[in-house]
């Protein structure tokens, strides 16, 4: 097992466990305060068949009682309507603020769950055991909890810290490729933004990663741990540096939008890397090749680049209307060489529309 520790002004706020399993899982639990408490674990229904009766089998033997909560799998579920049927869970098993919601599931279920954690009672204690590679690399850590409102992504959220992160790196192995190709945006993005040795061995470790070898899965999850820990460390609330994870951001979430949520959050993140990636060779601070070769490795992981029958005026307007504006200015994440990001404020809108233009 491999241990990364959070911290917040020089205090552990929790830990992030990576297993080959959840046998360590009860332990853990303990050593965090869950004994003799209530446990409600939330998932999805892919979730629920693979692993809700084995975790919920470990949680019996720490907490009073557990009871979980099934929705439908999907983006589409992560809405308020959803979190009004976890309250009304909560409420009729007697839920006070000593007791514990578990997330068990990707981004979706770690995002609502936290969500529903946050608020409930004003805020009880929840529990991330991610089973994505997106919430293993990224979702999971950082306490950003939220759901969709209307067409707005993750328009209505709060901030939330989970107490512990304890990822079964094994459940991978169940996941679908194009699920896994979509983490693996985020993963690039990382050695993107603020690694370039990690961005090498991601290139030079395509097979092993989609081959889904155990060790080449633990370096990866590790090492994007370790960047995204360190970002949300120094930044929790996103005032300033946590802002590079949003590389690919802008115009990925107006794409996923545009697209009415037909694709995958990391593939449009994938297309929304290289409209990123071609304003920062415009500007002259990256070269044709290092754009090239950037473009190569999203490619590498089977990750779409180009999408058609698009307007970028439409993806322009729609990035407008993004949560990540700042003061009325589209916010950009760009590269000035691989592994340094940077925020920039001043984009022209015809810089934007020429972006994107290489992935149109
Ligand atoms: P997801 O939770 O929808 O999971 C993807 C699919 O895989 C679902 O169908 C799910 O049921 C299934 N699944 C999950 N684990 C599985 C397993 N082990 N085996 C088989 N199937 C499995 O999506 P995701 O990609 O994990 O997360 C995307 C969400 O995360 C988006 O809503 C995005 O906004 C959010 N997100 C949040 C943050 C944050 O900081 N909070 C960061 C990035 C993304």
């Amino acid at each position: 097992m491999k241990t990364i520790e959070i911290h917040n002004n020089n205090k552990k706020i929790y830990d992030i466990h990576l297993d080959d399993s959840y046998d360590h899982l009860g332990e853990k639990l303990k050593e965090i305060g869950v004994s003799g408490r209530k446990i409600c674990i939330i998932t999805d229904s892919h979730v629920a068949p693979l692993y809700l009766k084995e975790v919920a089998d470990i949680c019996a033997g720490v907490a009073s009682k557990v009871v979980h909560f099934v929705f439908e799998a999907g983006e589409a579920n992560k809405n308020l309507t959803v979190i009004e049927k976890i309250y009304e869970k909560l409420i009729i098993e007697k839920f006070d603020r000593k007791d514990y919601i578990v997330a068990l599931g990707g981004g979706v279920t770690g995002d609502m769950a936290g969500y529903a954690a946050a608020t409930f009672l004003r805020g009880i204690d929840f529990i991330q055991l991610p089973t994505t590679l997106l919430s293993q690399v990224d979702s999971s850590i950082g306490g950003k909890t939220g759901v969709d409102f209307q067409q707005y992504k993750n328009m209505v959220g709060a901030f939330h810290q989970p107490a512990l992160v304890y990822m079964n790196l094994k459940t991978l192995i169940s996941l679908d490729d194009r699920e896994l190709c979509a983490g693996m945006a985020e993963v690039i993005k990382h050695g993107l933004i603020k690694d370039s040795d990690y961005y090498t061995w991601i290139k030079t470790h395509s097979e092993t990663i989609m081959n889904r070898e155990y060790e080449a899965l633990e370096h990866l999850i590790y090492e994007s741990c370790l960047i995204k820990g360190g970002v949300v460390e120094r930044d929790p609330k996103e005032q300033g540096e946590r802002a590079l994870l949003n590389f690919g951001h802008t115009v990925g979430h107006s794409v996923e939008k545009l697209m009415d949520f037909k694709w995958l959050h990391g593939e449009c993140v994938a297309l929304g890397s290289i409209a990123a990636a071609a304003i920062s060779r415009n500007k002259g601070f990256i070269t044709e090749e290092t754009f090239e070769d950037i473009k190569n490795t999203f490619e590498l992981f089977h990750l779409p680049t180009k999408i058609e029958h698009l307007d970028p005026e439409n993806i322009l307007l729609a990035t407008k209307s993004d949560k990540k504006m700042d003061g009325g200015k589209v916010k950009f994440i760009l590269l000035r060489t691989v592994g340094n990001a940077f925020i920039d404020r001043e984009l022209s809108d015809q810089e934007i529309l020429d972006g994107m233009g290489a992935c149109l």
